[in-house]
């Protein structure tokens, strides 16, 4: 499985990693807010393999599993923060970009000595101990795989569903540009090793709920477009009547879909004086860039940002932002 434009890891950082986790006895894997078919992919297929060769692994999330990743902890094993009894001696990360990401699982990180962070964001800021950032991989299961095969460890039928989800759910369904050759090897071979792409497709894609699907004509209705720029907006009243949080998942891909749209955005004022913005690109303007502009990260054609203040206020301040972007020497 070599690409030239997309090497192996290797070098210190890598070397580093490997060691560290071969050295380690009992570790500690963290989820990120709001927690995506990579992150929980990602350290549910590791935490397994980590398993397989010895070591204990304990898989803490800092929101609630979205009822449509459900399928990919299927004995519930990821807890919350304050459910996960130390002492570790190590803490894992895949796809956290910041420690801002990790929310309260931050509270478990004064006593452990080691921190590896292992990701895919170019946003990233290096705040581990060990750090593997490798922003061509489409996903962090790409590098939760490599990591896989650098510890001899198996991966089984229900590792290689949880990392196909990896894959499959950030690339979109392998739509996006950010999917390599490498990325459909993998699939490929995680597809051999016995992952349930139907399972993945139809619990990701094909089962929302009622809850999901007012909430998406909700969103529709607000459709705003100016441009070559539309978004959708969610007030707190919409969300407080959805029962999940991972309801408003996805939505900000309908605006995105409308024909000569560059830049989408979907604004949720999803607690009192905040609003979560998720923002989208199809080809040329870096939305991680107007996302840092705003505190927040992610990658050039998905990013995000939370922004406090009230809806409109918010929503005024960013679309501005992304006016400027989609100018000829705006941010590309
Ligand atoms: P979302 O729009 O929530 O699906 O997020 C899209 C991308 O942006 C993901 O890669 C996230 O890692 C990143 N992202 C979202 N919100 C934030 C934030 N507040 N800070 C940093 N990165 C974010
Ligand atoms: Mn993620
Ligand atoms: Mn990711």
């Amino acid at each position: 499985m070599t690409d030239p434009a997309h090497p192996a890891p290797s070098g210190s950082a890598w070397a580093a990693v490997t060691s560290a986790l071969r050295a380690s006895r009992r570790v500690l894997l963290v989820l990120h807010v709001r927690p995506d078919g990579d992150s929980i992919g990602c350290s549910l297929a590791v935490a397994r393999g980590l398993r397989a060769i010895g070591k204990q692994a304990v898989v803490v999330s800092p929101d609630p599993i979205p009822a449509n990743l459900a399928f990919l902890d299927p004995d519930r094993e990821c807890v919350a923060p304050d459910k996960a009894a130390g002492p570790f001696d190590v803490a894992l990360f895949l796809d956290c970009a910041d420690l801002e990401r990790i929310g309260t699982a931050r509270t478990l990180l004064g006593e452990i000595p080691v921190v590896i962070n292992i990701d895919h964001h170019r946003s990233n800021e290096c705040y581990g101990t060990v750090n593997y950032v490798d922003p061509d991989a489409a996903a962090c299961g790409e590098v939760a795989l490599r990591l896989c095969d650098a510890l001899s460890v198996p991966v089984d039928a229900r590792a290689a569903t949880a990392l196909f989800a990896a894959l499959a759910t950030d690339t979109g369904g392998f739509r996006y540009g950010a999917t390599t050759a490498v990325t459909l090897a993998m699939a490929s071979r995680l597809r051999a090793a016995g992952a349930d792409l139907a399972l993945v497709g139809h619990e990701v894609w094909d089962s929302r709920s009622a809850g999901s699907l007012r909430l998406l004509a909700v969103a529709l209705n607000s459709l705003g477009t100016d441009g070559e720029l539309a978004w959708v907006s969610l007030r707190a009243s919409d969300l407080a009547s959805s029962a999940d949080p991972g309801d408003s998942e996805g939505l900000v891909d309908y605006p995105r879909s409308l024909r000569g749209v560059e830049v989408a955005a979907l604004f949720a004022a999803d607690q009192p004086g905040r609003v979560r913005v998720s923002l989208r690109s199809n080809r040329r303007v870096d939305v991680s860039r107007l996302a840092q502009a705003f505190g927040g990260g992610g990658h050039a054609r998905a990013a995000g940002c939370t922004v406090e203040g009230d809806l409109e206020t918010v929503r005024n301040h960013v679309l501005d932002a992304a006016r400027a972007a989609l100018q000829p020497e705006g941010l590309s």
